[in-house]
């Protein structure tokens, strides 16, 4: 190893182990971890070497990231990765490992990053007996298509038609579902995974019910390919989009619809139905009920959070670990040349970085674990759950959303060039990182467009705070903490700061109270 490399890791003041434990989620969870890399990497098939990826053309490079995908869950089963969990391999803690290890995309992801998560949450048992083990044995691969040519912010703007079949009503199998994009804008555009290796998609459309009336956008599951032999279906056309800046292996497509008609059933019906005569009907679980279909959003929200983390570490590993090996320019005797990393410059740029990507990282696992807290309690129907809560959830995923993926873009570019020309070439491994990731800050919400959505929530607080209103709903959310600032801000108080030497700016309770005020300031402001 390179002594540079070596010395500053000797000078490290911690345990690297314990740190390495910490972030792994335990010394057994390292240790697994370990073990799967090494699978991977000493896989006789040699599928899983990336060392090509950068020579190969796009269609080459989907391809074989297929073949990643065939050999995984081959190598799954044999390990008996997700036998705890009824062989469902994608819900296992293993499956995470697995996919790190692989270091690269591959074209079925949104099969667990969407579609399979959209049916657990949303479609209710009976359905989700039908489809899982269809998922689970991979007979099933799904895509979630809610993104149009016409629009993609705008959701209430989509213009894909769900209309119930009245020729068909009649017994409780009864009914059917006809799926149609009445315009070229209505066509479906984007989706990962949909242009080429789908069989499915989990279609976002506007409901018509029985009695024709439009029922808002609600989730159908429509069959895109045949689960035989993968050929198009009859009025379902589709194909990929095209090389794009990055994310290559990804088969981002389109689907137009020709009056699909697919069984009623297909609606995911957990927290909606829609009988046989075409009656839709709100089913009562709680007052957050109409809420809840943001869930699965808002759980791929959180999980981009963990994610931005991550990948801003690997970009500030990849980085900090060059500027300690790379010399360049003398020390004040002329006699050695210094190691970049010890320029304050680079150490400004690089540290608080690397400092984001652990803070991100933890706070992804805190939004998680509170979305799966809510998940039980709504579908237990114990503890109360209220509007006030799914919609602080709500914006805390999504401003973190925001705010996360802008940084780890920008930062993952600010590394690039913190490694001078070396950062250029795609061996360093940045290119390529920034490429993919720069999706982030655009899907599952626009970055501009999601803090809007935070400031509305955050005005319904201060609304509720000017008119004194009962704040006990506010008990269990994240915002409550701007509730003691918005009194003081209103009620004509100053609040104070109290601090009082530079020292206490490091109390993290102080600065915690300093952002809180400040926040709360920015909305009496909006307002
Ligand atoms: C790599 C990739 C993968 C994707 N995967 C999927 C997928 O699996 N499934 C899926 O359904 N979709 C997917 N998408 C689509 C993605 O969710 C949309 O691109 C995203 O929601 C933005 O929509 P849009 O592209 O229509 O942009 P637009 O909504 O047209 O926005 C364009 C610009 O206008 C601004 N803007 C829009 N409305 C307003 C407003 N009211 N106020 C101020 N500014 C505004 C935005 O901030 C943005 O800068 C993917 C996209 C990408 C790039």
């Amino acid at each position: 190893m390179n002594t540079d490399l070596q010395n500053e890791r000797r000078k490290a003041s911690f345990s690297v182990e314990k740190i390495t434990n910490m972030l792994d989620g335990g010394a057994d969870r390292t240790k697994r971890r370990r073990q799967i890399e090494e699978i991977i990497e000493r896989d006789p098939s040699g599928i899983f070497s990336n060392e090509d990826n950068m020579y190969l053309h796009r269609t080459d490079r989907h391809i074989r990231a297929l073949a990643k995908h065939v050999r995984m869950v081959e190598i799954c089963r044999k390990l008996g990765i997700g036998n705890e969990c009824n062989g469902e391999i994608v819900m296992s803690k293993d499956f995470p490992l697995m996919i790190k290890a692989i270091a690269d995309d591959l074209p079925t992801s949104l099969h667990w990053v969407m579609f399979v998560p959209n049916i657990s949450s949303l479609c209710d048992e009976e359905q989700k007996a039908k489809w899982l083990p269809l998922c689970r044995d991979w007979k099933m691969i799904g895509c979630y298509a809610q993104t149009e040519i016409g629009h993609g912010s705008n959701v209430r703007a989509l213009e894909t038609t769900a209309t119930f079949l009245p020729e068909s009503k009649g017994g409780d199998e009864g009914g059917n579902w006809i799926i149609h994009s009445p315009t070229l804008t209505s066509s479906k555009a984007w989706p990962g995974t949909l242009g080429r290796t789908a069989n499915h998609a989990m279609v976002i459309a506007r409901l018509i019910d029985g009695a024709g009336v439009d029922q808002g956008m609600h989730n159908f599951l429509v069959p895109l390919r045949s689960m035989r032999d993968h050929k198009l279906l009859p009025g379902v056309k589709t194909g990929d989009l095209g090389p794009k800046i990055g994310y290559n292996n990804m088969d981002n497509g389109f689907a137009r619809f020709d009056k699909v008609k697919i069984p009623r059933r297909n609606m995911a019906m957990r927290f909606v139905s829609v009988d046989e005569n075409g009656r839709y009907r709100k089913k009562t679980v709680s007052d957050a009920t109409s809420k809840i279909s943001y869930i699965t959003m808002m759980q791929v929200r959180a999980y981009i959070v963990d994610e931005a983390g991550k990948n801003l570490a690997m970009a500030t590993a990849i980085t900090t670990r060059y500027s300690a090996v790379r010399r360049q320019g003398y020390s004040e005797d002329g006699t050695t040349e210094l190691q970049v990393l010890d320029y304050k410059q680079q150490q400004h740029r690089i540290l608080p970085l690397l400092a984001a990507s652990y803070c991100f990282f933890f706070t992804g696992k805190k939004v998680l674990e509170r979305l799966v807290n809510l998940e039980q309690r709504l579908v237990s129907g114990k503890g109360n759950v209220t509007k006030t809560e799914v919609a602080d959830i709500h914006a805390s995923t999504s401003s973190l959303k925001s705010f996360t993926t802008t940084v780890a873009a920008d930062g993952i570019e600010d590394c690039r060039k913190a490694c001078g020309g070396h950062g250029f070439l795609q061996c360093s491994g940045l290119p390529e990182l920034f490429t993919s990731y720069l999706q982030n800050p655009t899907v599952e919400g626009d970055n501009q467009m999601l803090p809007q959505q935070v400031a509305k929530v955050l005005l319904k607080l201060l609304h509720a705070v000017q008119s004194k209103s009962d704040l006990s709903s506010y008990d269990n959310c994240d915002s409550k903490v701007l509730i003691p600032s918005l009194q003081s801000i209103l009620g004509g108080g100053a609040e104070r700061c109290s601090a009082k030497s530079t020292k206490d700016l490091l109390d993290l309770n102080i600065l915690e109270k300093c952002f809180g005020h400040r926040a709360a300031r920015l909305l009496v402001g909006v307002a």
